[in-house]
C-alpha cells in the first residue's frame, strides 16, 4: 500500500548567509529576504546540484541548499511551498574594534576602550588602533587616551602612591624615576617618593621624617631629612634607634625645659607603642627609657644635671597632669599606661642611685684628695661627682670648661694618673 503523495509538497532549504552583508536579524526579516530570492529560486533545478547561489549585488550572495531534492515537484513554480529549515550564518566577530566598524570593517579587538563603550556594550579597541601609554597595560583607542590634568593628552600613567597606576599624566607634568626609565610620577607622587632633604642646598632624599612630637600635639612634624641630615635623639640607649629629629626640632632641644624634653619622650614612645600595636608577637614591648638613661639624656642634651629622684619627680608630676585632664582621649590613657609601667624600674633606678653614690662618693672623695696631694686646688676646688657604674666601673665628674685641659693633662696625662691612684675609669660628663 502506498500513501498518495501529498497535493503541495514542502520543498525544505537550507539559507547560507555568510558571504551576505545583511544577515535578517528577526522571523520578518527573513520573510522579506526569501520574498526577494524566491522568483530565482522556482527558476532552478534542485537536481541539477543541490546547491544554488544567488548574486545579491552589493550585498553579497545567498546560498540556498535543497536538502531533499528528489522530492522537490519538477518544475518549481510559483505554487511551490518552501521551509527554510536552516541558516548558516557569518561567524561573528563578539569583540569587534568601534573604531574600526566605524570605518565599515569588523575587526577582531582584544584590548577594552572604556572611552568606546555604549551603553552596556563593553567598547573594543584593535592591536592596530589600540594606544598603550607607559606604566601600565590599560589600553584606549585612539580618540579616547587619557587627559591629563592640564587637557593635553597624556603620556604615561602615573606608579605613585597617590595616583597607583590609575592616573595618567602629559610628558610636562611626569618626572621620571632618576634610575628607572620605564617609571615616572606626577609631581606630588615624585615628591612623595623622593622628598627633598629640608637642609638648604641639599640633593639627597629626605626618606626620614621627623618624628617632633607632643602629647597635646601628636601628630609628627614630619618633615623630610636625608639620612646624612637626620638627627637621631638616642632617647633609648646607644643600641635602639633613637628619635628622628629635624635640625630645627634638634636644635630647640637645647633650649627645651626638662619637663618638656620628657614631655617629648613620652609622646614619641606613645606614638612607637602605638605603631607596635598588633605586630608579631615577638616584638620587643615598647617602653620609656629608665631614669638612669633620661638622667644621661638631660646631660648630653642641656647640660642639667639631675639625680634620680628629681627625674623621679619629672615623671611624677607630668603623671599628675595627666591624670587630671579631662576628658582622657587615647593618648593621654596611652601615656598614663606606659609611665605606670615604668614606675617599677624608677624606684630600683633610685635605690641602685643611691647605693652607687656611696659607692661613687668613696672614689670622688680620693680623686679630690689625690688632686690636693699634687697641688691642684683649683681643680680640686671646682670638680664635682656626677655619677658612678660600679660594674663598669666608671667614676663621671663635672670639670668646668676651662679646666678641663689641665684634668686630662698633656697627651691624657694627669688623668691616667688619677685614674691610677684612685683605681676606677674617670670620665668627664659632657658638659
Ligand atoms: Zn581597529
Ligand atoms: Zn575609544
Ligand atoms: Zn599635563
Ligand atoms: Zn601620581
Ligand atoms: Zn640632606
Ligand atoms: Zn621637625
Amino acid at each position: 500500500m502506498t500513501l498518495p503523495a501529498p497535493a503541495h509538497p514542502v520543498v525544505p532549504v537550507t539559507l547560507d548567509l555568510r558571504d551576505f552583508q545583511r544577515v535578517p536579524r528577526s522571523t520578518d526579516e527573513c520573510v522579506a529576504l526569501w520574498d526577494r530570492l524566491e522568483p530565482a529560486v522556482v527558476t532552478v533545478d534542485p537536481l541539477a546540484g543541490p546547491r544554488v547561489r544567488i548574486d545579491l549585488g552589493d550585498e553579497g550572495e545567498v546560498g540556498i541548499w535543497f536538502l531533499d531534492p528528489a522530492t522537490a515537484p519538477r518544475p518549481l513554480g510559483p505554487g511551490t511551498r518552501f521551509a527554510i529549515r536552516g541558516v548558516l550564518e557569518p561567524p561573528e566577530v563578539r569583540h569587534a574594534c568601534t573604531t574600526c566598524r566605524a570605518a565599515g570593517t569588523t575587526t577582531y579587538a582584544p584590548y577594552r576602550c572604556a572611552g568606546c563603550d555604549e551603553d552596556r556594550r563593553t567598547g573594543r579597541v584593535c592591536e592596530a588602533h589600540a594606544v598603550f601609554l607607559d606604566g601600565g597595560l590599560r589600553a584606549s583607542c585612539l580618540h579616547h587616551v587619557p587627559e591629563c590634568r592640564c587637557g593635553t593628552k597624556a603620556a604615561a600613567w602615573c606608579s605613585g602612591v597617590r595616583c597607583r597606576g590609575r592616573r595618567a599624566w602629559c610628558r610636562t607634568h611626569l618626572r621620571g624615576h632618576p634610575a628607572d626609565a620605564t617609571v615616572s610620577y606626577c609631581a606630588d607622587c615624585y615628591d612623595e617618593r623622593f622628598p627633598v632633604c629640608e637642609r638648604d642646598g641639599c640633593r639627597g632624599t629626605g626618606y626620614i621624617r621627623c618624628e617632633h612630637r607632643t602629647l597635646s600635639a601628636m601628630k609628627a612634624c614630619g618633615r623630610r631629612v636625608c639620612v646624612e641630615h637626620a638627627q637621631r635623639w638616642q632617647v633609648y640607649g646607644p643600641y635602639s634607634r633613637g628619635v628622628a629629629l629635624c635640625s630645627l626640632h634638634h636644635q630647640e632641644l637645647r633650649s627645651t625645659p626638662p619637663e618638656g624634653l620628657i614631655d617629648i619622650i613620652l609622646a614619641g614612645t606613645v606614638a612607637r607603642a602605638k605603631g607596635h600595636r598588633g605586630q608579631s608577637a615577638s616584638r620587643r614591648r615598647v617602653q620609656l627609657p629608665r631614669i638612669s638613661i633620661v638622667r644621661h639624656i638631660l646631660i648630653n642634651t642641656r647640660r642639667t644635671v639631675l639625680d634620680m629622684e628629681a627625674i623621679d619627680r619629672l615623671f611624677t608630676g607630668l603623671e599628675q597632669r595627666l591624670r587630671d585632664r579631662t576628658p582622657r582621649d587615647a593618648t593621654v590613657s596611652a601615656a598614663l599606661e606606659l609611665l605606670a609601667g615604668h614606675r617599677p624600674s624608677r624606684q630600683e633606678d633610685i635605690k641602685r642611685f643611691r647605693e652607687q653614690h656611696i659607692e661613687g662618693r668613696g672614689h670622688f672623695d680620693r680623686l679630690v684628695q689625690e688632686l690636693r696631694l699634687t697641688g691642684r686646688h683649683q681643680l680640686a676646688d671646682a670638680v664635682e661627682f656626677s655619677d658612678f657604674r660600679p660594674r663598669s666601673r666608671i667614676l663621671f665628674v663635672k670639670v668646668p670648661q676651662q679646666l678641663q685641659g689641665s684634668f686630662i693633662g698633656t697627651g691624657g696625662a694627669t688623668i691616667k694618673r688619677l685614674r691610677q691612684r684612685v683605681g676606677v675609669e674617670i670620665k668627664l660628663e659632657r658638659g
